[in-house]
């Protein structure tokens, strides 16, 4: 396939990648020469603009920061050079509301455009291993013919319902993973003060009830899982500030649905904090730290 891909930094630099080593042509823009020219390095082809990138591809992926950014790369280029059928994939953690709007508007375009949202789970590592895990929101038709290209990125391509759900999904398992985060820190706070060692306390949990992911997977204190940030100063990992941000994300979301989300909204309060504090740039599991020092 003719592949625009918009948005080559940490985690579309890997996913570019990956789409060239499957064996298609790949067009690279990005707003930051720096990020193009990495994706010319592995194969990718450079776009000198927006509409170089996007004129006459089979589909457009984007992989870029936030709703604002995905906005204007839609109004000012991509939704007016995209060809007949093209099939548009927006990875972006965003806000469900913006996503669905972007569906509205291509469905606008009497070109018969197709589009998905699909963000991912994963990280930067699993964007360069291609074991990413991706939401997603659209039509069948849209998920049937974004699947295959989608696997060759990802371990787990998944359908979560019409457009925006992928979005909804991504945003409910973050604020519970921030929740599980905060409640291990708080566990392995309260046990150590009470006498428990760290690897003590997890080789119990680990094997009860409490077991869940942010202590099995992604331990917050160094020893018990060797791979974890904790190891390794906290060097992200998955950043505090993007936690903050998908947190902002589900908050603004449980405010627009009514829905009651009270451990959310602590845990929004809590990572607001830390970042505050000026640790935005490190992993989210640094939590532990700021639990362990109680403010
Ligand atoms: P990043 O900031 O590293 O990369 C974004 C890229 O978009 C940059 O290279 C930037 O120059 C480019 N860009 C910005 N505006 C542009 C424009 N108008 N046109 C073209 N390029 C533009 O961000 P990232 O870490 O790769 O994250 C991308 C998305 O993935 C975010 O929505 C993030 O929430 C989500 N995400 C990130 C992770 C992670 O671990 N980093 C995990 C899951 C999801």
């Amino acid at each position: 396939m003719e592949i625009a891909f918009i948005g080559l930094g940490n985690m579309g630099s890997g996913m570019c990648a990956n789409l060239v080593k499957a064996g298609h042509q790949v067009r690279a823009f990005d707003v930051d020469s720096n990020a193009v020219s990495q994706a010319v390095a592995v194969g990718a082809h450079e776009a000198k603009s927006l509409a170089s990138a996007c004129t006459q591809v089979d589909a457009i992926i984007t992989m870029l920061p936030a709703a604002s950014h995905v906005m204007d790369v839609y109004m000012n280029g991509v939704l007016a050079y995209a060809w007949y059928d093209t099939l548009f994939i927006d990875c972006s953690t965003i806000d469900v509301e913006t996503s669905r709007r972007m569906n509205e508007m291509a469905s606008e375009v009497d070109r018969n455009l197709i589009i998905l949202d699909a963000p991912v789970s994963g990280g930067v590592t699993g964007a360069k291993a291609g074991t990413l895990t991706f939401m997603c929101g659209g039509t069948e038709a849209a998920f049937d013919l974004a699947e295959p290209v989608l696997k060759q990125m990802g371990k787990t391509v998944i359908h979560a319902g019409e457009a925006g759900a992928g979005q909804a999904a991504k945003l409910c398992n973050n604020m519970l993973l921030a929740i599980t985060m905060i409640g291990t820190c708080e566990a392995f706070a309260l046990a150590g003060k009470l006498g428990l060692k760290d690897q003590v306390f997890f080789d119990i949990a680990s094997k009860a009830s409490g077991q869940n992911w942010s202590m099995t997977s992604y331990c917050p204190v160094p020893g018990p899982v060797p791979t974890s940030p904790a190891n390794n100063d906290y060097q992200p990992g998955f950043a505090a500030s993007l936690m903050l941000k998908d947190l902002t994300l589900a908050m603004q979301a449980a405010a627009q649905s009514n829905a009651d989300t009270p451990l959310g909204a602590k845990a929004h309060a809590l990572y607001e904090a830390l970042c505050s504090q000026g640790h935005a740039a490190q992993d989210f599991s640094y939590m532990m730290e700021r639990i362990r020092r109680g403010a």
